[in-house]
């Protein structure tokens, strides 16, 4: 009997993290070669659905959608089963996959793997293992530094966290340590630097003006999964 791939190639480094650095920018949607995973699916996450999206909400039964904690009325959470499984999730497969929530279509738990991050629950095991089997490439130098870059800005958001506005979950992190990456590689090495809190604040300002007055305005459900 064959297990699991113990690695999943995941491409070369700099190439994904260009284009996933842009998606997350513009809330785009990304494509990841999920294959017949649905780990993200069955891993007791709460899916944010926003006010805008309604041909996903008239998708989805109105007693699985739930009010967001902390937000105005209109932004939504659906939930999950006892075992963890998104009630979307029918024989293996999303029954609204035309439909689907805006967070489903721009996950990416690559992001985890990029950045040395590991999912928060214990329940969440298959996505754990699904983001330990990614394997990215370094063809070029560039590449190792990029990466090492995104893990220490994973490193630097989690030790500054009473400083930035550091999400409440790994997915949120990791995707936060890709947007603000930049100011963790000097551009004529290229190498790696640490930046002081100041120049992290102001990259982030660029990225998400509106999430920055005051800080840690919203840490409940945002963007992506809860
Ligand atoms: S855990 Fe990753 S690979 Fe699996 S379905 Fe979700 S995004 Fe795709």
């Amino acid at each position: 009997m064959s297990g699991p791939p113990e690695t999943i190639d995941a491409g070369p480094f700099a190439t994904w993290l260009v284009a996933t650095d842009a998606a997350i920018s513009a809330q785009e949607e990304t494509q990841v070669p999920c294959g017949g995973c649905t780990a993200c699916c069955t891993s007791s996450q709460f899916v944010y659905v926003g006010p805008g999206e309604l041909d996903t909400i008239a998708h989805i039964p109105a007693a699985l959608l739930f009010p967001a904690p902390g937000l105005p009325a209109g932004h939504y959470v659906l939930g999950y089963d006892e075992e963890g499984r998104c009630p979307m999730l029918v024989d293996g497969g999303c029954s609204i996959y035309e439909h689907r929530p805006r967070a489903c279509r721009v996950y990416d738990c690559r992001v985890m793997a990029a950045a040395g991050v590991e999912p928060d629950l214990p329940e969440q095991e298959d996505l754990a293992a699904r983001v330990r089997q990614w394997s990215f490439g370094h063809p070029s130098a560039t590449d190792r530094v990029l990466h090492e870059a995104v893990r220490a800005a994973a490193r630097y958001l989690g030790a500054h966290h009473h400083q930035l506005p550091v999400p409440p979950n790994a997915p949120q992190l990791a995707a936060l340590a890709v947007e603000v990456h930049r100011c963790f590689v000097d551009d004529e090495g290229p190498r790696l630097v640490e930046p002081d809190v100041q120049a992290v604040l102001v990259e982030l300002s660029r990225r998400r003006p509106a999430e920055m007055t005051p800080i840690r305005r919203r840490r409940g459900a945002r963007r992506g999964r809860t």
